[in-house]
């Protein structure tokens, strides 16, 4: 068994279509992912249509836009109620704020004579995509103006840049709990990875607990022998499960499928917490 429950699609900033994730995701051996795009379920239709034709589970699930007094938190929710009111305004509340947003960082960036031009950004993402900086870095890149996106949140995109701007989403606290109304189960993802940011403290993560949440993503490439200790230590404190994913986002980042990933009675917990009626596919 080999299960990876974070990977993107161009859904959201991913570059690969959700189907050919799950036939990457096939090839490379693994047993189970979860599709866990930005803000949105629209690629579980085809992502469930092409588990079934490569023999693969796929955990349906989402990675919700949140934060804690600004500081920006993401929130794995697995097997929700895709059609739960109140976490579909959440995410298209998010999604909507993230739109204008995309709009004045190119404007930012434009007036400081950086080629990219809102044309040229929605050229990178499929129509209907969650739009996030990752869709800008390929319009940079295909504009020869950076190599790669690493490049580009290097020197241009990262969160103190003079281009950034941030873009609405709900508190954690009230995030978690609206996961486990919608009969989901919520992990938070990358915990410490603070080299993308500012991250939140102990204290924050126990309020999350306290408010429902099941596990944290601690075997993330984000974290080193210390965060995951730490981690270690915090789940066992509060709790918790602990969960390993690879952050799959296509060719757009290095992350490889399967680089990290779960213990197969993790996934069972997440299946026993779940009362959406969203099962795992199986084929
Ligand atoms: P946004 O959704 O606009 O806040 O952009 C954040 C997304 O950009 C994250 O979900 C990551 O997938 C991606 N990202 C962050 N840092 C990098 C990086 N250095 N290289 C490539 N992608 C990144
Ligand atoms: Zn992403
Ligand atoms: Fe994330
Ligand atoms: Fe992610």
């Amino acid at each position: 068994m080999a299960i990876d429950l974070h990977t993107h699609s161009n859904a959201s900033d991913g570059t690969l279509a959700p189907a050919e994730v799950v036939a990457e995701a096939a090839h490379h051996g693994l047993t189970t992912i979860a599709l866990t795009d930005h803000d949105t379920t629209s690629g579980w239709g085809e992502a469930a249509e092409a588990a079934v034709r490569h023999r693969l589970s796929l955990v349906p699930g989402v990675e919700i836009s949140t934060q804690h007094n600004g500081i920006s938190i993401h929130l794995l929710a697995y097997l929700i109620d895709p059609a739960n009111p109140d976490l579909v305004r959440e995410m298209e509340h998010a999604r909507a704020s993230r739109d204008t947003r995309m709009v004045r960082m190119v404007e930012k960036m434009a007036s400081a004579g950086i080629p990219v031009t809102m044309e040229t950004v929605l050229a990178q993402a499929q129509p209907g995509a969650t739009l996030g900086r990752p869709h800008i870095a390929d319009a940079l890149i295909e504009a020869g103006h950076v190599r790669d996106r690493n490049e580009a949140f290097e020197e241009l995109l990262h969160d103190r840049s003079p281009y950034y701007v941030h873009h609405y989403a709900p508190d954690v606290v009230r995030a978690v709990r609206l996961v486990r109304a919608a009969g989901g189960v919520p992990v938070m993802a990358h915990p410490f990875a603070n080299r993308r940011g500012r991250t939140v403290s102990d204290e924050v993560i126990e309020e999350m607990a306290a408010a429902g949440l099941a596990g944290l993503e601690i075997n993330h490439r984000d974290h080193f022998g210390p965060e995951r200790a730490h981690g270690q230590a915090l789940v066992e404190r509060l709790g918790l499960f602990a969960t390993g994913s690879s952050d799959f986002h296509g060719a757009g980042k290095e992350n490889r499928l399967g680089e990290n990933t779960t213990e197969p009675a993790v996934l069972a917990q997440i299946e026993e917490q779940a009362s959406s009626g969203v099962t795992v596919v199986r084929p």
